[in-house]
């Protein structure tokens, strides 16, 4: 066995991410993305966990200079999802089979505390399913009171560990916040999600390198990296979107080094390619998947970036069709909420 390889698994370091994300040699890739796959069937098995994506509101307070919805771009129309139709909503998801969902926004501060109470309470009641919320940085004592009320997991991404990049992406915000709140989730208890973009403007290869020592050290329990892909009504619009080979190579890393961690194919791979981006992804270390189930009505104006898939199906469609595309490469849906150390039994007795 290649011994950068091992030497990445077992003693990780900045100079052999570095080589592996950079390296042009075709057999050393391939190496690589087989031993991600074999790291990720022996940590985590071949069950891919289903995290079904409510996008809740799309109105922010953020400027970030890659986001289509950030506060600046007017050409948005705005909605918000009424607390009650959000609960419904999740409830759909459940009854298709979904058994966690994860609800998404803007930073919209007009939902109290009460209402994201409210929200996680009767979603819990459905029956065994996770809540992960992605709602941004907010104050240490609404993280616990969210936590309090049932909220499982809480997806906040770094977007990138350079600080200089960081300020000129997210005027008003920073990278030491945006650490401090991760510090925070785990503090409190919750399973925390982080993650990049990948091909900012202005990134190096060194400071994604940096990204993964940082999940590394962090013990961040999911996640999510996606290309950077550009949005023509943001500051953005005319930078290059990011690659999608290096994102492979991004996951097939996290995978070696941080070994059981709940690795995304992101939406914005499978917006870059659409036929094969999600199954190459789960070829080469992802384990979960997040379909859309945003009625269309609102998803269509949650663009955080341009292209993502507009097409309504059903939620039990949906499941029907992954259960196939998973099927032809081995892997099966997991019917569990997915947690990070829950025990598997499909695990321990190899099934598939
Ligand atoms: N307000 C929430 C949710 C943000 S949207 C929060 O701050 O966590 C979810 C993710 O979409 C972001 O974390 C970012 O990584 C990604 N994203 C935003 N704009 C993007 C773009 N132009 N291309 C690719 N990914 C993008």
């Amino acid at each position: 066995m290649n011994h950068r390889l091992r030497r990445l698994y077992n003693e990780p370091n900045r100079e052999d991410i570095i080589y592996f994300l950079e390296t042009s040699q075709k057999d050393e890739l391939n190496a690589l993305y087989s031993f991600a796959d074999q790291i990720r069937k022996q940590y985590v098995g071949d069950a891919v966990h289903l995290r079904a994506i409510i996008e809740f509101s799309n109105y922010c307070r953020c400027g970030c200079l890659y986001c289509g919805i950030n506060r600046a771009n007017t050409r948005v129309q705005r909605y918000r999802i009424s607390r009650e139709e959000i609960v419904s909503i999740a409830a759909d998801a459940y009854k298709s089979g979904y058994r966690t969902v994860v609800l998404q926004s803007g930073e919209d501060p007009t939902y109290s505390i009460d209402d994201y109470i409210y929200i996680i309470r009767k979603i819990k009641k459905l029956g065994d399913i996770a809540i992960t919320l992605a709602c941004g940085e907010k104050e240490e004592e609404e993280y616990f009171y969210f936590y309090s009320a049932g909220a499982d997991r809480y997806l906040l991404k770094h977007e990138t560990s350079d600080p200089i990049l960081y300020d000129r992406l997210n005027p008003g915000m920073s990278l030491e916040n945006r650490i401090k709140c991760l510090k925070t989730l785990k503090r409190i208890g919750y399973q925390t999600g982080s993650g990049i973009m990948i091909g900012l403007p202005g990134q190096t290869i060194e400071s994604i390198a940096d990204d993964i020592l940082f999940f590394l050290e962090m013990d961040i329990d999911m996640i999510g990296c996606g290309p950077f892909i550009p949005h023509p009504d943001t500051p953005l619009k005319d930078s290059p979107v990011g690659s999608e080979e290096l994102t492979y190579r991004v996951l097939a890393i996290n995978r070696i080094v941080t070994r059981n961690t709940l690795l995304p194919a992101t939406t914005a791979l499978s917006t870059i390619n659409e036929h094969e981006g999600r199954k190459l992804a789960l070829m080469r270390g992802a384990n979960v998947v997040m379909p859309n189930v945003t009625p269309l009505k609102y998803r269509q104006l949650y663009e955080i970036y341009p292209n993502k898939k507009r097409i309504e199906v059903s939620s039990t469609d949906m499941i029907r069709d992954l259960e196939t595309q998973f099927h032809q490469i081995g892997r099966y849906i997991s019917h569990s909420p997915g947690d990070r150390y829950q025990e598997d039994p499909y695990i321990a007795n190899g099934h598939c």
